[in-house]
């Protein structure tokens, strides 16, 4: 069989992620809405959603960006109904939003058995992932996966087609047998297209509004879309017979 590269995201295409924050973000929601209840959980959520993508465009994925934005969001909260902002109350919103990243993460399920039979099949495993080096490296060492991705592991905190074109020139791969599997339209799949390699998008279980984009790339190949990230290997394999 030819020996494929195949770059796997990790948040909620090898473990779960985004069911972390959402548990986080309901708690939020629920002691923000106690303490301004004139406003409902959509308006609050809808409102840290929004300040939380901006601090992306601006700062990257760095992990502090998403315990800050519950702190702007209840800042602007304050703001709005001329309220005093507490010292106390920013510190418990601060320290409610670093909670998320002490959750252990639990991999999608036939994570092993995909990974054990790519690599199997002779080829060669990435991991292209988006946030911070601490974070990330807490989260592959929980999962043990270091084993099938040694020492091909990307992290970054702007993943976007620049990231990607960095790796493809790092590891001088050949884009025909190139391969991004992830579930963020936005920064798996468009960047994919971009630079002209194979790409299978596996919608999450629930989605951040950020990773939801149209794909808008000019001359694109077709991608694949899979419901699950057990049926990947045969999709290579089907491609390359
Ligand atoms: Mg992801």
């Amino acid at each position: 069989m030819q020996k494929q590269n195949v770059l796997f995201n990790l948040d909620d295409t090898l473990s779960y992620c985004n069911r972390y924050f959402n548990e986080v973000i309901d708690e939020f929601a629920n002691t923000m809405t106690s303490w301004f209840d004139t406003f409902t959980k959509e308006e609050i959520k809808e409102k840290q959603l929004q300040i939380d993508i901006k601090a992306i465009e601006k700062h990257g994925l760095k992990s502090e960006r998403f315990p800050e934005s519950f702190v702007g969001a209840y800042q602007y909260f304050c703001d709005v109904t001329g309220r005093e902002k507490k010292e106390d109350k920013i510190k418990y919103l601060r320290n409610l939003g670093f909670k998320v990243f002490e959750i252990p993460v639990e991999p999608i399920p036939k994570m092993y058995e995909t990974l054990e039979r790519l690599k199997n099949d002779g080829h060669e495993l990435y991991l292209h992932t988006g946030g911070d080096e601490a974070n990330q490296h807490r989260k592959i060492a929980q999962l043990e996966i270091a084993t099938y991705f040694e020492h091909r592991i990307f992290i970054s905190e702007h993943k976007d087609t620049t990231a990607l074109s960095d790796i493809l020139k790092t590891i001088d791969a050949d884009p025909n047998v190139t391969w991004m599997v992830g579930n963020s339209l936005r920064t798996d799949i468009v960047p994919a297209l971009e630079k002209n390699i194979h790409a299978i998008y596996i919608p999450a279980e629930t989605e951040w509004k950020y990773n939801m984009v149209d794909v808008d790339v000019e001359d694109h190949h077709e991608f694949f879309t899979v419901q699950s990230l057990e049926e990947v290997p045969d999709v290579i394999y089907n491609h390359i017979q």
